[in-house]
């Protein structure tokens, strides 16, 4: 077999983000009962899908029912470098030694959400750059999650969605991420890449704090996403939802 020398620089420019189509909804064939209702209009909110755990397996459902989505991806590589590792990149590059010669592959992490309320993450791995891109915004649309904002800062006690009410912690693998209710003001105090996720939940003001295996970008970013989880985990009572201003997915 001929080693073919590929130029992989031309789609690993740092912006990544994938050219906004706009979701044409006519010419979406769904495959599922559930994208079937969703079309037809029987289903007119992510809260009905999400509350009763339906199995979510057409991305195109998302589109429909988020109007304002958006996809990013986060920065969980790094390309090649001399003395000790190079610049951060979206695309983790990956080699498997074969008789013809290196077999290159691609992962990256996508990160999509409304900015009020939802949010979500996928993996995608791929031999190419562009379908692994595709791989993991159709993963990230698939598991989206609602999550639970409020204030529930000592600090400041407005009782506005604009933070988080509770301390939560996450872990993926040896990667642990902490996040804690900050006062207005203080915006998103933590990890760079992991603000991008806390951006388009819609969390506004927050601290953050990443142990353990912190070099592990993709883990540190399930982590984070983990710790987004737990926020709808822990038990709330009613007088805790009205003096912490707790809401659920959007707000307003
Ligand atoms: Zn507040």
């Amino acid at each position: 077999m001929i080693k073919k020398k590929r130029n992989y620089k031309e789609d690993s420019s740092e912006s990544g983000i994938s050219k906004d189509k706009g979701f044409d909804r006519d010419s979406w064939k769904p495959k599922t009962e559930l994208g079937k209702k969703v079309k037809n209009g029987d289903i007119s909110t992510i809260d009905y899908i999400l509350d009763r755990g339906l199995p979510l397996l057409e991305p195109q459902i998302v589109d429909m029912l988020l109007p304002g989505l958006q996809v990013d991806l986060l920065e969980v590589g790094q390309s090649k470098g001399k003395f000790g590792g190079g610049k951060r990149s979206i695309w983790r590059q990956t080699q498997k030694k074969t008789k013809e010669g290196n077999k290159p592959s691609f992962a990256t992490l996508a990160v999509c959400g409304d900015g009020n309320g939802y949010v979500g993450i996928g993996f995608g791995k791929a031999k190419e750059t562009v379908p692994a891109r595709e791989k993991a915004t159709r993963m990230a649309k698939l598991n989206i999650i609602k999550i639970k904002r409020g204030c529930g800062s000592w600090e400041c006690g407005c009782g506005q969605a604009h933070s988080i009410p509770f301390t939560v912690d996450g872990k993926c693998s040896s990667a642990l991420f902490k996040l804690m209710p900050a006062p207005k003001g203080t915006k998103l105090c933590t990890e760079r890449e992991a603000q991008k996720i806390l951006r388009f939940a819609g969390i506004k003001d927050v601290y953050g704090k990443a142990r353990g295996q912190t070099r592990t970008k993709l883990n540190v970013m399930y982590a984070c996403f983990d710790a987004l989880k737990q926020l709808s985990k822990v038990k709330t009572k009613e007088r805790h939802i009205q003096k912490l201003g707790i809401v659920g997915g959007r707000n307003e």
